[in-house]
């Protein structure tokens, strides 16, 4: 048995397991008959100790590796919500949906083009912006470590018009895959504010409705599932370049959109649905303060998604909005929290960085102050930390203590900067 590093030797041979040639991995394992990769050995290695009821779980074994190339099919919804449990302050509801609607995504792949009996489990978030939809999509391509493009449903026009066309879509994730069709086929696309394409009137004769309803129309067969000829460095600026036919039928979507002031679509539904006996009891269970966790897909209709593109996402969860203490949490407990990464870069420099309590609730209190969100906390941190991130390099210090004092003043000087 031999190891070899990808690199010089560049003898083709093929890992058994995920396909991958030599110049794909970090080492491969041969025999004179099979060859095994590195990351496939890891995973194997990490199975067996798990199925023979010792050592840790695949998920740990990610978590503790960060990316494992593999088979997506291998994590189970547990396993997947456990990952983003990482990354992923709250969100329980989406993270479950999610994990459900990507196990089963895998194992529609997986099924022989005969059977065919799986469908699609496309995925709609429905949440205020900044709870982490995008995070959350980020997090489990990273996971399954396939492909991952994330655009924003607003650039997006009917064919023909200003903006970029639907296609544009595929190219990222083509981009993103080295241009490894096979790989993009098997990608996750995040489509952002998907809220934004609602039809603009109820009354479409008036004008044509080219990046509302128009741009829903045009996303319907790639959300289905297509071959869609897609132009390799997107756009309309390079009418000679080749198309390179992509099928959609595997890719996994995810939309992601704020659908602001659906609460009342929410409302007047719930009120007209709560009528008649025991109607005054189900209105008192009803919490009027986060009604987005009660959506469902007639809301969505009456915003102005179009029935069939609501159809072609049939898993419809929501995003909680992010309280005082999410936000403390988020400041700290996820893998890569902005504290921690703080930490990181002085520990570099040699120095322990220690950042008081009340510095935390400080830059929560502020973030909620400004109305900024999870998104803004990092702003907030730059604003206290850049002065001692310029000094601490050439100060000779072994520790640093951010206090409630220094945070104020650094984030007054800021301050308007910060709201701009
Ligand atoms: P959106 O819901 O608008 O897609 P994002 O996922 O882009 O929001 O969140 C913006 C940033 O805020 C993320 O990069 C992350 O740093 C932070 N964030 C938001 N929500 C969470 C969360 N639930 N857990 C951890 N971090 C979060």
């Amino acid at each position: 048995m031999a190891g070899k590093k990808g690199g010089n030797d560049r003898h083709q041979c093929h890992c058994v397991f995920c396909g991958r040639s030599q110049d794909e991995v970090e080492l491969m394992i041969e025999t004179p008959t099979a060859a095994i990769c590195s990351d496939c050995a890891a995973m194997a290695h990490e199975y067996c100790r798990e199925a023979l009821g010792e050592g840790k779980s695949v998920a740990e074994t990610i978590r503790s590796n960060g990316r494992v190339e593999g088979d997506a099919k291998m994590f189970k919804p547990s396993e997947i919500k456990s990952f983003l449990d990482q990354y992923v302050i709250g969100q329980d509801a989406a993270k479950k949906s999610l994990a459900v609607a990507v196990y089963n995504h895998y194992k529609r792949i997986g099924q022989s083009a005969e059977d065919d009996i799986i469908e699609k489990s496309n995925i709609l978030l429905v949440g205020p912006t900044g709870t982490g939809k995008t995070l959350l999509a980020r997090t489990i391509a990273r996971m399954l470590n396939v492909p991952f493009a994330i655009v924003d449903a607003t650039v997006l026009t009917e064919a023909g018009y200003v903006g970029e066309d639907v296609e544009s879509i595929l190219t990222r994730l083509l981009q993103d895959s080295d241009y490894d069709v096979k790989r993009a086929e098997k990608g996750i696309v995040f489509i952002d504010e998907i809220d934004k394409i609602a039809r603009k009137s109820d009354n479409p004769s008036i004008t044509r409705d080219v990046s509302g309803e128009g741009v829903q129309q045009a996303l319907l067969k790639i959300l289905e599932g297509t071959v869609v000829n897609v132009p390799p460095q997107g756009g309309r600026k390079h009418p000679e370049q080749k198309m390179i036919a992509v099928n959609t039928e595997n890719i996994l979507f995810i939309c992601g959109g704020a659908f602001e002031g659906i609460e009342r679509n929410i409302a007047q539904r719930l009120n007209t649905q709560v009528i008649g006996f025991g109607a005054q009891k189900k209105r008192e269970l009803i919490d009027r303060d986060n009604l987005i966790q009660y959506i469902a897909p007639q809301d969505l209709r009456s915003y102005g998604l179009i029935p069939e593109i609501i159809g072609r996402l049939p898993v419809l969860t929501h995003l909680d909005p992010l309280d005082r203490n999410s936000l403390l949490s988020i400041l700290t407990e996820p893998k890569n929290a902005l504290v921690r990464q703080y930490e990181e870069l002085f520990a570099l420099d040699g120095i322990k960085l220690r950042i008081q309590r009340p510095v935390l609730e400080f830059i929560v209190d502020t973030a909620i102050e400004y109305k900024l969100g999870a998104r803004g906390l990092r702003s907030i941190c730059e604003a206290i930390m850049t002065d001692a991130m310029f000094e601490a390099p050439t100060s000779g210090r072994k520790t640093l203590t951010v206090t409630l004092p220094y945070a104020r003043e650094r984030v007054a000087r800021y301050a308007g900067r910060m709201v701009g």
